[in-house]
C-alpha cells in the first residue's frame, strides 16, 4: 500500500483514492518565461515518477499539469521583445516539451494553458464575489482572507496577530486592500497597452493563484485526489488555491498534498534569481546525457533535498551506462534451459524491496538499491555461467517493471524497431532470390531470437511480435 506524506495532515498517510482504482492529480507546472532549470525538472520528474508508480500499482491515472503562460515576468519580457504573450512564450513552451520528452517523462493527460482558461477563472471569481470571499478595489478583485477561517491549514503558518481588517495601503502592492494578506484574484489594467481580457467580471488579467484552482477543478472535479508541486509552492500559492477553491465550492479541494524538496547548489535553492542554475540544455552542451540527468534527479527521494554537483552527475553517467550494459548482457546471454532457484528468489526479493521502497513515500533510494542488489547478483551468476533460461526471462521482466517507473534502462535491444525489422526481411528476400538460403535462414533465426515471427504468404512476408 502506497503511503505518502500529506502536507495537509503533516503525516505519512495511506493513499486511498476517492474512486477505487483511479487516481487524479494536478501538478503545478512551469512558468514559461524562459528555459526551465534542472531544479524545475527535478519536480517534473518527481511528478512523473508518482504518475508512473500509481500506474505500476494498477491505478488508472488522470494527470493534469498546467503551463503558466501569463504573469508579470512574461508580460514584461514580451513587452521588452515587442511581442504578444503567445509569440513570446511559444519558444519556451516548445523547449519545455522537448526537454520534458528527452528526460523520459510521460506526457500528462491534459496540459492546460492559463491564457486559454480566462473565462473559467472569471466564473470562479464571480462565485467568490457572490459568497463574499472577494471584493473589488480600483477595478481589481481581491480574496478576503478573513472570510476563510481555514486559511493557513496547509502551511501551518500562524496568522494570529497579523493585522486584520481596516483599509490600508501596502507598499509592495499598488492597490488598495482591506488586509495586507489579501491577494489579487483579478488585476485591472494599469497601463494602456497592458495585455488584458474582456470577461464577465470586467477587463483585466488573472492573478497567479486563480489559474490553478480554475484549471484543476475543470479537468479533475471540485474534489480530487492529489495536488503536487515544489515545496516553495506551499505558501502562498497552494494555501491560496485552497482558499479560492474551497471558498467557492464549500467542498474539500485536493485530498492529498505532496510537495517536492528542492535541488540545491552549495546549500542554496537552485533558482533563476540566484543565478546558481543550469538548464537541461546547459548540461547537454557540457556532454552529459538525458538519462544520466534523469537518474541523478530521481536518485534521492523527492521529499529530501538533493545537492547538485558535477561529480554526482558524472557518477550518474556511469551508473546509467552500467544499467544499460547490464540489460543488454542479460538479453544476449546464451543460457541453458532451466532455473537457478537462488537467482529466482533474488529477483522476487528485488521486486518486493523495490515496491516497499516506493510505497514508503516514493523512497527512490531504497528502490534503486534493490535494483543494484539484483544487478550485482545476476552479474556474478553471468560470470559463472549460472544464469538459466527461466531466470533470464524473470530478470528481464523485473527490469521492465522497474523501468516502467524509473525509465532509466533505455530501450531494450530486443525491442527492435519496425523499420529495422523490415530491413532484415527485405535482406532475407534478396538472399532467397540469390538462392543464398544459409543467409536467409540466419536472418529468420536472428529475428526469432528477438521474438519476431515471420510468415511467408502468397502476398509476401508478414511479421508479428511473439
Ligand atoms: P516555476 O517554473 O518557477 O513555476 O516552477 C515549476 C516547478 O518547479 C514548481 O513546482 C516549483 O516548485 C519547482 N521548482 C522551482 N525551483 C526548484 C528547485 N530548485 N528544485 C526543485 N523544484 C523546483
Ligand atoms: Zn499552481
Amino acid at each position: 500500500m502506497l503511503r505518502i506524506h500529506n502536507t495537509l495532515s503533516g503525516q505519512l498517510e495511506e493513499f486511498r483514492p476517492m474512486v477505487e482504482g483511479e487516481a487524479k492529480f494536478y501538478y503545478c507546472g512551469p512558468t514559461v518565461w524562459d528555459f526551465g532549470h534542472i531544479g524545475n525538472f527535478r519536480s517534473t520528474i518527481a511528478a512523473d515518477i508518482l504518475r508512473r508508480y500509481l500506474k505500476f500499482k494498477g491505478l488508472r491515472v488522470t494527470s493534469v499539469m498546467n503551463l503558466t503562460d501569463v504573469d508579470d515576468r512574461i508580460i514584461a519580457k514580451a513587452a521588452g521583445a515587442g511581442k504578444t504573450i503567445d509569440e513570446y512564450t511559444a519558444r519556451y513552451i516548445k523547449a519545455f516539451w522537448e526537454d520534458f520528452d528527452a528526460l523520459g517523462c510521460e506526457r500528462p493527460d491534459v496540459a492546460p494553458r492559463a491564457t486559454r482558461h480566462i473565462a473559467e477563472m472569471a466564473d470562479l471569481i464571480e462565485r467568490l464575489e457572490q459568497k463574499s470571499h472577494a471584493y473589488r478595489s480600483d477595478d481589481s478583485i481581491y480574496y478576503r482572507i478573513t472570510s476563510f477561517p481555514d486559511y493557513g491549514k496547509l502551511s501551518k503558518i500562524n496568522f494570529a496577530g497579523n493585522i486584520a481588517g481596516g483599509s490600508q495601503r501596502v507598499d509592495t502592492d499598488k492597490y488598495e486592500k482591506e488586509d495586507a494578506r489579501d491577494f489579487a484574484l483579478w488585476k485591472a489594467p494599469t497601463k494602456e497597452d497592458e495585455p488584458n481580457w474582456e470577461t464577465s467580471i470586467g477587463r483585466g488579467r488573472p492573478g497567479w493563484h486563480i489559474e490553478c484552482s480554475a484549471m484543476s477543478m475543470k479537468y479533475l472535479g471540485e474534489t480530487f485526489d492529489l495536488h503536487l508541486g515544489g515545496i516553495d509552492l506551499v505558501f502562498p500559492h497552494h494555501e491560496n488555491e485552497i482558499a479560492q477553491s474551497e471558498g467557492a465550492t464549500g467542498k474539500r479541494f485536493a485530498r492529498y498534498w505532496f510537495h517536492f524538496e528542492h535541488l540545491k547548489v552549495e546549500g542554496e535553492t537552485m533558482s533563476k534569481s540566484k543565478g546558481n542554475y543550469y538548464t537541461y540544455r546547459d548540461l547537454i552542451e557540457k556532454g552529459f546525457t538525458a538519462p544520466a540527468i534523469r537518474y541523478f534527479l530521481l536518485s534521492v527521494p523527492p521529499r529530501k533535498q538533493l545537492n547538485f554537483t558535477f561529480d554526482a552527475l558524472r557518477g550518474a553517467e556511469k551508473t546509467v551506462a552500467s544499467l544499460r550494459d547490464f540489460r543488454a548482457r542479460v538479453e544476449e546471454a546464451k543460457t541453458e534451459v532451466g532455473r537457478n532457484e537462488k537467482l529466482s528468489s533474488a529477483t522476487q526479493r528485488a521486486l518486493q524491496d523495490f515496491e516497499a521502497g516506493m510505497d514508503d513515500d516514493l523512497n527512490t533510494s531504497v528502490a534503486l538499491a534493490a535494483v543494484h542488489d539484483l544487478t550485482r547478483e545476476v552479474n556474478t551468476a553471468l560470470a559463472k555461467g549460472a544464469l538459466r533460461s527461466d531466470d533470464q526471462g524473470e530478470v528481464l521482466e523485473a527490469i521492465k517493471s522497474f523501468d516502467s517507473v524509473l525509465n532509466v534502462f533505455g530501450e531494450s535491444r530486443r525491442q527492435m524497431l519496425d523499420d529495422e525489422i523490415q530491413k532484415l526481411i527485405d535482406e532475407r528476400q534478396e538472399a532467397r532470390h540469390r538462392r543464398d538460403f544459409k543467409r536467409a535462414d540466419e536472418i529468420r533465426d536472428e529475428l526469432a531470437e528477438r521474438d519476431i515471427i515471420l510468415e511467408d504468404t502468397k502476398d509476401g512476408v508478414r511479421w508479428k511480435r511473439k
